[in-house]
């Protein structure tokens, strides 16, 4: 029997056990990002916009707000845990992976999607916007890229494609605010390419404030915080910690979908206020498709990131 008739069955075992559409989505993200990278060597901006990422992404006022924030779950945990509770352990590894892979990520495929949109689809450019005064034009771009990222939340819920690697962000049973990095890497092109495609109609020709990107990425954080806000009344229309926790309960995660504003879930009728003093309910995944922490075999943290980044190529039986 010679070599060949050995392995070829094997391999093509191996590439049955591999999922087709999870390659597909790296590949557009490979391509995504090639193109960044490409037009910003080819300005020598490369390193001056990726400090940019960096600045908007991590900044100061996110960073304090992810402390203080870890020290409200301290003094009113919607679950009390240990500060060590597995479960904080390993979003603290993502945290790491968001700062070290995540954010250059994020700032290039935002690069690419502009880049893309504005080689291939430069009739979506509104050039009467420039028109506009500013107290209008922003806050209505920032509500657009909120709308689109509805949308490509939405897309991770109903495409089988897209919740593989969603699944990871609603695997986690002990919420945190750290629990806000704690998303596979690739999760982030279907947003970027959406949420890229207002900012270009609406904003061709000026920048948002690094300021206002910061603000919103703050406010899309505070969701996760293991607290039971509500935040009153201003609740109806910015999600609270206790909204988004419904959405991370198993058999409400069809509801609360939206990132910083409701309205988007209320014209979709999938909103539900959570009412005043509610007790917190379970989180994360029925059967646990996904390896967690939590379960009683897995292995130590590291390991375990590479194991669940890794589930999404690996085929369902
Ligand atoms: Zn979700
Ligand atoms: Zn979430």
């Amino acid at each position: 029997m010679s070599v060949s008739e050995i392995t070829l069955p094997n391999r093509l075992a191996r590439w049955r056990r591999m999922c087709l559409s999870s390659f597909v989505l790296a590949g557009i993200t490979a391509l995504i990002l090639w193109v960044a990278v490409a037009d910003l060597l080819r300005q020598g901006r490369l390193e001056t916009v990726l400090s940019a990422g960096r600045a908007e992404l991590a900044a100061p006022l996110l960073i304090a707000l992810v402390v203080a924030t870890g020290l409200c779950e301290r003094i009113w945990p919607a679950e009390r845990r240990p500060v060590l509770a597995r479960g904080h352990v390993q979003d603290a590894c993502y945290l790491a992976l968001h700062a070290v892979v995540v954010i250059p990520l994020m700032t290039l495929l935002s690069v690419g999607a502009a880049a893309l949109i504005g080689d291939h689809a430069r009739f979506i450019e509104l050039r009467s916007t420039a028109q506009w005064p500013g107290w209008l034009l922003v806050p209505l771009t920032l509500a657009a890229m909120d709308a689109a990222n509805w949308l490509a939340h939405y897309a991770d819920h109903r495409l089988d494609a897209l919740w593989r690697f969603h699944a990871l962000h609603h695997s986690q049973e002990e919420l945190s605010v750290l629990t806000s990095f704690r998303a596979h890497p690739l999760m982030h092109t279907t947003g970027f390419l959406l949420a890229t495609i207002p900012v270009v109609a609406l904003m061709p020709t000026r920048p948002i404030a690094p300021v206002l990107i910061t603000t919103y990425v703050c406010i899309g954080t505070l969701q996760h915080a293991n607290l039971r806000w509500t935040f009153g009344p201003l609740g109806r229309v910015i999600v609270s910690p206790a909204y988004h926790r419904l959405h991370h309960a198993p058999d409400t995660q069809g509801l609360n979908l939206g990132v910083v504003l409701t309205i988007w879930d209320v014209l979709a009728r999938c909103a539900r206020f959570p009412a005043r003093g509610e007790a917190a309910g379970r989180t994360g995944l029925d059967r646990r498709p996904v390896p967690v922490e939590q379960a009683g075999t897995a292995g130590p943290g590291l390991l375990l990131v590479a194991q669940q980044l890794i589930e999404p190529f690996r085929a369902q039986p």
